[in-house]
């Protein structure tokens, strides 16, 4: 099943080419009152509402994903969660040019971990990537973004891949410079996710999947995911050695190779195998 959010905080069911507003299951959604859960509801109940949401867009008429603005598939992410450099080629590439991360340490992903990105970075695929220092380098780095479908605390690799409740493609945009990782990736618009989530019985293996990144129709990042230093199995298991995960956090896994600059005006396609593709405008 392919999920996606649109419009005025519609929910939609995607298949080929048409979405199907469900947007009527969200009633069924637990009622909660103040403070509210700090996990995102929907993926949370995905399992249990998805035999309603089948039977909805069952009974609707399906209008072209191309003429609905797509938001963040997930609505309220917990945590943005990042993998630095998870391929070997793009850690190759991160030391030959220490303007990439300005000297500071690059090292391989098990001595560095993870980095958290902040929830009001995040877009989906209809928005638009807002250069906030235009006099400063900021690059593109696409990749396999894994959404988190129920608790997750010190979970084996080989269970792992139970607690995923889909992907997505995600864009870890970054601004170059001195700062910590975390503020210079947190820029608003930093965090793309889309163009909507495939879940996991339709998308089985995280680890054969394609991607290419294209800036104004040029390829600049081309890898598979098979290539990844630890897998999506692996990424859950070391996370959930340090923290729990909830339903709805997110993982981006990392970039491979070929990351570069970007300025408004550039458009860029990021493509994932068994997923799609999505076009997000650069601008100031
Ligand atoms: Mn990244």
């Amino acid at each position: 099943m392919r999920i996606c959010r649109f419009n005025e905080e519609r929910l939609g069911v995607v298949r080929d080419d048409l979405v199907f507003d469900v947007t009527e299951v969200l009633t069924r959604l637990p009622k909660h009152t103040y403070p509210y859960p700090t996990y995102d509801l929907l993926i949370a109940n995905l399992s249990s509402l998805r035999p309603h949401i089948e039977e909805l867009a069952n009974k609707k008429n399906g209008v072209p994903v191309d003429s609905v603005a797509l938001q963040s598939p997930v609505a309220n992410p917990g945590k943005l969660i990042a993998a630095p450099v998870n391929y070997v080629k793009h850690l190759e590439e991160a030391r030959a040019d220490v303007g990439l991360h300005h000297n500071t340490q690059i090292k391989a992903i098990r001595e560095m971990g993870f980095f958290l990105k902040a929830t009001s970075s995040l877009i989906g695929a209809s928005g638009a990537v807002q250069i906030r220092f235009p006099d400063r380098r900021n690059d593109h780095e696409i990749e396999l973004a894994v959404i988190i479908g129920r608790k997750a605390n010190r979970v084996s690799a080989d269970e792992a891949l139970d607690y995923v409740a889909g992907y997505c493609i995600g864009l870890d945009m970054t601004v170059r410079g001195p700062e910590e990782r975390s503020l210079r990736k947190s820029v608003d618009t930093y965090s793309v996710l889309g163009p909507w989530i495939v879940t996991t019985d339709e998308l089985r293996s995280p680890a054969d999947v394609e991607l290419e990144l294209t800036v104004n129709g040029q390829t600049r990042q081309k890898a598979n995911t098979r290539d990844l230093v630890l897998s999506v199995a692996e990424l859950i298991e070391f996370a959930t050695c340090f923290y729990t995960l909830h339903p709805g956090d997110v993982i981006f896994t990392g970039t491979p190779e070929g990351v570069g600059p970007v300025v408004a005006g550039d458009k860029i396609v990021a493509k994932l195998s068994g997923i799609g593709s999505m076009s997000i405008d650069v601008v100031t």
